[in-house]
């Protein structure tokens, strides 16, 4: 394949690193033209001398200004504008939204808009603004090509398939650190606790967002918006091995699979170089090994994110906003001990109830709808 030039976009969190490893296996095929993140100065000036990156940003403008005292030769670019801006300068073959939360979406946005491909880790794009981002790719003609490995493993099953002979879509979900652990003692659990996830290596709002299943209510928007089926067409399936990364169901109930252990570095990897493979220097798998599997409903009433997911998603409008936004003011009200881990789908459902069902469907006003559900759940008291 000809050689890639990567914009990586959010390059010193879990997926970022990851992604700069998989770059580093395979340098006839991939170059980092750009990196850019939120305000680690110090990783981000590591990963510009390894890359040998042009072009370099930082959101947190004044560590952007250390960057131009210690790279006096690089284009650096500054502030949540300077990360869109460094998208039309980079002028990359591949850009990897890889930032967490809602920060991601006018950068994802820029990129579709001009035309460039997007090789998608960050959620909430999909969630908070899936008609927009899907009918932007398709007005440029750009793709939207997940990162994330169920939903890797959901385009991969249905590369080359008929998307109307689809009938069901099986979203595989680990359950997360607390599958087992009774109910009653949910309230207790520690941050440190919910940051353990027993399979995959991620960042911390995305391992916080698998403890309490959120992460897989997002997912199911996430398959809606980029495989054009029905929200009904998900159906969530826990499975705790992670093995089976999610499968998929057509009209003749025959059902495609994508198996192999649980590594990030796989579903970035064929982000990267789709539609073509490279090689990858990981152990095979080995299904003695990694077996028995166990398939199970998820608990709806222990992880009541789940439920809000999908009333947020059947309600529609403003709502998918409110339901991210909260869930973002949320989680960080946990990681700093404020709240309980139980706290976070009360809170979410308070700022769901309180939302008053205005429809947001243009930046601007998706922007200050999360702004708004993020102020709302910040400002909440624990009941603790
Ligand atoms: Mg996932």
């Amino acid at each position: 394949m000809d050689k890639r030039r990567i914009l990586l976009l959010g390059s010193t969190g879990s997926i970022g690193i990851q992604t700069l490893d998989v770059v580093s296996c395979h340098p006839e095929s991939f170059e980092i033209a750009g990196l850019a993140a939120g305000s680690d100065f110090n990783t981000l000036a590591e990963q510009a001398v390894a890359t040998g990156a042009e072009y370099l940003g930082l959101a947190d403008t004044s560590a952007a200004g250390k960057l131009r005292d210690r790279f006096p030769d690089a284009r650096v670019f500054a502030g949540a504008d300077g990360l869109v801006e460094m998208v039309s300068a980079v002028e990359p073959d591949l850009v990897v939204g890889a930032i967490s939360g809602f920060a991601g979406l006018p950068s994802v946005l820029a990129a579709l808009e001009a035309g460039i491909n997007v090789a998608l880790a960050n959620k909430e794009p999909l969630v908070a603004a899936g008609a927009l981002v899907m009918e932007t790719a398709r007005r440029s003609g750009a793709e939207v090509i997940p990162i994330d490995s169920e939903l890797s493993a959901i385009f991969q099953c249905i590369e080359g398939e008929c998307k109307a002979a689809i009938t069901r879509i099986l979203l595989t979900a680990s359950g997360g650190p607390f599958a087992t652990l009774p109910a009653e003692q949910l309230a207790e659990v520690t941050p440190e606790q919910a940051l353990a996830h027993p399979n995959w290596k991620m960042g911390r709002k995305v391992t916080i967002d698998s403890a309490t299943l959120a992460n897989k209510g997002f997912e199911i928007f996430e398959v809606r918006w980029l495989f054009g089926v029905s929200f009904e067409q998900v159906q969530v399936v826990v499975h705790h091995q992670s093995i089976i990364h999610s499968l998929v169901e057509f009209c003749d109930t025959s059902v495609i699979a994508q198996l192999g252990w649980p590594d990030m570095r796989v579903p970035i990897q064929y982000a990267l170089s789709y539609p073509q493979r490279l090689p990858a220097p990981l152990k095979p798998l080995d299904l003695a090994a990694a077996g028995p599997f166990t398939f199970a409903e998820p608990d709806a009433e222990k992880f009541p994110c789940l439920r809000l997911a999908r009333q947020a998603a059947q309600a529609g409008a403003g709502y998918p906003v409110v339901l991210t936004g909260a869930d973002e003011a949320a989680v960080q009200l946990f990681l700093a001990g404020r709240i309980r881990f139980t706290d976070i789908p009360v809170f979410v459902e308070r700022a769901l109830e309180a939302h008053d069902g205005t429809p947001a469907d243009n930046l601007q006003d998706i922007q200050r709808l999360n702004d708004w559900a993020y102020e709302y759940v910040s400002e909440m008291r624990s009941n603790r």
